[in-house]
């Protein structure tokens, strides 16, 4: 082969291919619109019974999802446009333990709102016990974060903007108070916080993952530590979620939209690990996805080592042709081997 061939059929050589793990459950979507709906999941693990667990997402245009780990919806509430969603259980919440759900809402996109709920998880129903408005921007990104006795909320604004809100929730309504704010100046959605370690992790869509101490003692001061560049990341980086071992140790997840993968990082340093496509099984696989979330633990013997959730931004049906989007859900156990070979 000439070498102007050679090198244009290196040039037109797709990517190595990704490791392929199959979901093995999808969602029952709440909608019969095939428009971009579905956002972003929440994973509630039932400690008296793992496969009993729920997993929460939100609709953007219209409210919150409840779904057993079968995909069966089990509730749905038309709360407003909420966008993201987080939990945290044992949560003293007005002095009685419970699970804490936040929610953000961009139904006025001129004031960002964060809801906050309890949990009940028998009926299953999220019970309304506080709402906190901020003066501007659009809310987009949301998750909790818990540092020590305190309860944090990190409202990320769809312009870049970083608020971390103290929630006070020592009675109904609940109330918070901005402590710190940041500003990354480009649109920006996908948070997770480590309760273990106080480090928040934001993705900057068409920029860089962002690490920031959560301590409002420190400088709410970006490191890097992740570029959007096109080969590990594809733009947008949008859902994040953490799997912690050990006191620092474990693996940081983000969806990389662009190539409809999920990057995977090592904690703490961030080091790149490789990354997976959720794809190859009966069930349709993920693309353009949205939010993540994960959980390790007992699921039930259908889940070994715990419980992965996508947001499935093109969702098809048998026949393999379009359908409302949901989200997928895929063993833990099965990614692990896949990206570490573990
Ligand atoms: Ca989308
Ligand atoms: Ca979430
Ligand atoms: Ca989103
Ligand atoms: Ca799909
Ligand atoms: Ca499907």
């Amino acid at each position: 082969m000439p070498h102007t061939l050679l090198f244009a059929a290196l040039l037109a050589a797709p990517p190595a291919p990704l490791p392929e793990v199959p979901a093995r459950v999808e969602t029952q979507p709440v909608t019969a619109s095939k428009g971009d709906t579905a956002d972003d999941p929440a994973i509630w693990r039932n400690p008296k019974d793992p496969a009993k667990s729920l997993i929460l997402s939100t609709d953007k245009k219209a409210g919150l999802a409840i779904h057993d780990l079968s995909g069966r919806l089990l509730s749905f509430q038309p709360l407003g446009d909420l966008n993201n969603v987080d939990l945290r259980p044992d949560i003293s919440i007005a002095g009685r333990k419970g699970v804490l759900v936040a929610a953000s809402d961009r139904s006025d996109k001129d004031v960002p709102r964060l809801h906050l709920f309890r949990l009940d998880p028998e009926a299953p129903t999220l019970i309304p016990i506080g709402t906190i408005a901020s003066p501007e921007g659009q809310a987009y990104g949301l998750c909790l974060h818990r540092r020590g006795k305190q309860v944090d909320a990190f409202m990320v604004h769809k312009e870049g903007v970083i608020e971390q809100i103290a929630l006070d929730l020592s009675q109904v309504p609940v109330t918070g108070k901005v402590i710190r704010r940041f500003d990354l100046k480009s649109r920006s959605e996908g948070c997770v916080a480590d309760d273990r370690t106080g480090r928040l992790y934001v993705a900057e869509d068409k920029v860089a993952l962002w690490r920031f101490d959560t301590s409002p003692g420190r400088a709410m001061t970006p490191v890097k530590i992740a570029d959007v560049d096109g080969v590990r990341l594809h733009k947008d980086a949008e859902g994040l979620a953490i799997l912690p071992r050990g006191k620092d140790g474990g693996l940081l997840f983000a969806s990389s939209q662009g190539d409809n993968s999920i990057a995977v990082f090592r904690l703490p340093d961030a080091s790149y690990v490789g990354a997976f496509r959720i794809a190859g099984g009966p069930i349709d696989g993920t693309e353009d996805t949205d939010g993540i979330a994960l959980h390790p633990g007992d699921f039930g013997k259908d889940w070994p080592g715990g419980l992965f959730a996508a947001q499935d931004g093109k969702n098809r049906n048998d026949a393999d042709e379009k359908a409302p989007q949901n989200f997928k859900l895929i063993p833990l156990g099965t990614i692990l081997r896949a990206v570490e070979g573990r």
